[in-house]
């Protein structure tokens, strides 16, 4: 094994010990928002520490070559500092970036991108200051909240960051506050009707979790009951007291899930009231969501995102789109307001037949989708001939397989936008596309999808130079 000359005269062991306590100066911040301390170039990575703050420290572990400590007390306090008056949020990972000013936050998402480009030489590269949010708070049009038993009561809230120590919680922060108060109310019923929360030791109890979506200009809601048993009891009384009590309830469905797995919907839908889909707006444009659709958790980001993707295509009219990871077909159906023809492609079946009657529901024809991976059908749009003018990729954080963007360059599109959410695999899928004749002109544009967690979601344009 290589040692460098420091690590050698660090001897291969760590300088610090665990349940050792010492006072460290912050001096950066991961990607996932913990406090680094360097103690003889061994770092420390420190829950709720920001750079510049001096901080007593209290070492939980102390690997080889990094540790984990605890604050026990701040010295002195970062003027990017944000005092919380709850903690929870923080703790449960929630919120990993409440405790960091929110100017901060979106300087902290755009010097990420920064640095992930100047460590593949790519500093060339301009990333513009992240769109923020006027209120990043109660934002999420979204939430997925398990139900356990605590203390003999039914409750709903949050596992504890990297464990299964569950929190009660009423306030979500980062969630609709219509949501919050809907997730009470079911809750509320549960308890009246003594259903059984699901307990993961023993793979029993009823309920495993309650998932809420609102449309933000509709305010239509969809209520999910995910349950473990098949039949959900006094279903009639649940179904008319959550009707009595949440009016604006347009879609309540129970989902059975009796895998021992922590992937929250199972594949069984059964429709207990009200519609299959709710409607929302984004742009104008009016969108059907299933319970099992993507759709994006933010929609005043959203729609300033999909702007910049409209701005960043500079349609005209004529021409070809390709939408790959189209979803409910939310950006497909938007450029295809000033499109030929648009193509998408999605993996989730459900998510197409949403993309098809979104189509209708705002009267666009130019517009056909298909079920599938956009690797096969990148592939056979490439083999059939067609010639898209732009190509739009938003893909799952894992990036893009090397296969797509061979089939995306071989159809030689005037550009291609990259909406990414994850700005690791965004750079590395960058510089395939450079090597093979693309370049990056405009800034890449950061948007704040996220406020107070770590996610980093951004737009980049390439263009063909060849
Ligand atoms: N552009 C849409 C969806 C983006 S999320 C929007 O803004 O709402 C990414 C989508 O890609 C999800 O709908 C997911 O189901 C889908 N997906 C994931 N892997 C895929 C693959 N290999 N091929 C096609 N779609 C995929």
């Amino acid at each position: 094994m290589f040692f460098s000359k420091k690590e050698k005269k660090m001897g291969n062991k760590a300088p610090v010990s665990k349940n050792q306590e010492l006072t460290v100066t912050i001096e950066d911040l991961t990607y996932q928002g913990m406090g680094v301390a360097k103690v003889e170039h061994y770092p420390l990575f420190i829950e709720n520490a920001l750079p510049t703050e001096k901080v007593m420290i209290h070492v939980l572990k102390a690997a080889k070559n990094y540790g984990f400590a605890r604050v026990i007390k701040r010295l002195s306090t970062s003027d990017q500092r944000v005092e919380l008056t709850e903690k929870h949020y923080l703790q449960t990972g929630i919120a990993p970036l409440q405790h960091l000013n929110y100017a901060a936050q979106l300087e902290f998402k755009r010097t990420q991108i920064v640095e992930l480009l100047s460590k593949v030489h790519l500093e060339n590269i301009q990333v513009a200051p992240t769109i923020g949010m006027d209120e990043p708070y109660h934002y999420r049009n979204k939430a997925q909240v398990p139900v356990r038993m605590v203390n003999g009561k039914l409750e709903t809230g949050f596992f504890k960051k990297n464990s299964h120590i569950f929190v009660p919680l009423e306030d979500f922060f980062i969630q609709d506050k219509r949501i919050d108060e809907v997730i009470k109310s079911v809750r509320d019923i549960l308890r009246e009707f003594n259903i059984e929360p699901y307990d993961e030791r023993q793979h029993s109890g009823v309920i495993r979790h309650i998932m809420v979506r609102r449309g933000y200009y509709t305010h239509d809601v969809m209520v999910v009951l995910v349950t473990r048993a098949k039949r959900l009891p006094m279903q009639d009384q649940i179904v008319a007291a959550i009707q009595a009590k949440c009016p604006d309830v347009r879609s309540l469905i129970q989902n059975v899930n009796q895998a021992t797995t922590n992937v929250i919907l199972g594949k069984q839908d059964k429709l207990l009231a009200g519609q299959n889909q709710i409607k929302d707006q984004l742009n104008g444009l009016t969108f059907n969501i299933s319970p099992h659709s993507f759709y994006q958790v933010n929609p005043v980001q959203t729609e300033k995102l999909y702007q910049k993707v409209m701005a960043g295509a500079g349609l005209t009219g004529k021409e070809t789109v390709i939408d790959a990871y189209c979803g409910i077909g939310t950006i497909s159906l938007t450029l295809a307001t000033k499109a030929a023809k648009v193509y998408g492609v999605e993996v989730v079946p459900e998510a197409v037949a949403d993309a098809k009657l979104n189509a209708a529901a705002n009267e666009i024809e130019n517009t056909q989708f298909e079920i599938g991976t956009a690797e096969e059908w990148m592939q056979k749009w490439e083999e059939q001939g067609i010639k898209p003018d732009v190509i739009v990729v938003d893909p799952p954080r894992k990036g893009l397989a090397e296969s797509l963007i061979e089939s995306a360059v071989k159809m030689k599109p005037d550009k291609i936008i990259y909406v990414s959410c994850n700005p690791a695999t965004l750079v590395r899928d960058l510089q395939l596309f450079l090597d093979q004749g693309f370049t990056v002109e405009q800034p890449i544009q950061p948007v704040d999808q996220f406020p107070q967690t770590v996610h980093v979601e951004s737009v980049t344009v390439l263009k063909r130079k060849l």
